[in-house]
């Protein structure tokens, strides 16, 4: 992880900000488990469950109309200048119409977004989302997935049918494929079901294949929840 200015958590130093455990694991080089970058550098600063009311809270405000709420001037400038101090993390669709800041009406510095075509769990994401648990104490990942998600469009065409894609692109949709093959094998609208499987999918992915996020839901400081994102009334449902 770089150590980019403009990630540092809130109150801390440049060497608490990478961490003393992230230190050790990259002097130890590629071969550190990352097991031994888990051990978080601060605790969650909110509760997972305080966390996600408030987030809804954000929403329930955007369905009423609510102004987006980013401080300006000379002491808000200054505060975000300081460093972050997000209290959830969003991993969602690159999909233009589906701006977490804007639909949990939040300011700049309070939620830590990581978006991709399909909101799928690759390797920058979930390692963005460790440091994010890790290093800046966000208790709470919400999975955002939204209606008509032309990632998952495509996963269901490449699924029906092999297609010619360039390779990135190929290569961006398989983790939504098995969601794709399972919707098809359900049947009904083959297209949502994928996009809710997705969503699911992506979700549980985040602590098989991260000790970090593992670690900390275990030990009830992180929750990882899944949503999907209703284009036709904007709502975002929490999914069980
Ligand atoms: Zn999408």
């Amino acid at each position: 992880m770089n150590a980019c200015p403009c990630c540092r958590p809130t109150g801390l130093g440049r060497r608490s900000f990478l961490g003393a455990a992230a230190l050790a694991s990259l002097a130890a080089g590629p071969l550190a488990t990352p097991a031994r970058a888990a051990t978080p550098a601060a605790g969650p600063r909110m509760a997972p469950d305080q966390a996600l009311a408030k987030l809804m809270a954000g929403h329930a405000r955007y369905l009423a109309g609510a102004p987006v709420p980013v401080a300006h001037g000379a002491e808000a400038r200054a505060a975000r200048a300081a460093g972050q101090a997000p209290f959830a993390a969003i991993l969602g669709c690159a999909d233009s119409r589906a701006a977490p800041e804007l639909l949990f009406n939040t300011g700049l510095g309070e939620l830590f977004v990581v978006r991709n075509a399909g909101n799928v769990a690759d390797t920058g994401a979930v390692g963005s989302l460790e440091y994010a648990v890790a290093n800046l104490g966000v208790s709470l990942i919400m999975v955002l997935g939204h209606e008509r998600c032309g990632a998952a469009d495509a996963a269901v065409a490449a699924a029906r049918a092999r297609l010619s894609l360039p390779p990135q692109l190929s290569d961006m949709l398989q983790p939504i494929i098995p969601s794709a093959l399972a919707a098809l094998r359900a049947g009904g609208d083959v297209l949502d079901g994928t996009i809710r499987a997705n969503i699911a999918r992506s979700a549980a992915r985040l602590v098989e294949v991260s000790p970090v996020l593992s670690a900390a839901s275990t030990a009830g400081r992180l929750r990882i929840v899944g949503a999907r994102y209703d284009l036709d009334d904007e709502g975002v449902t929490l999914m069980s």
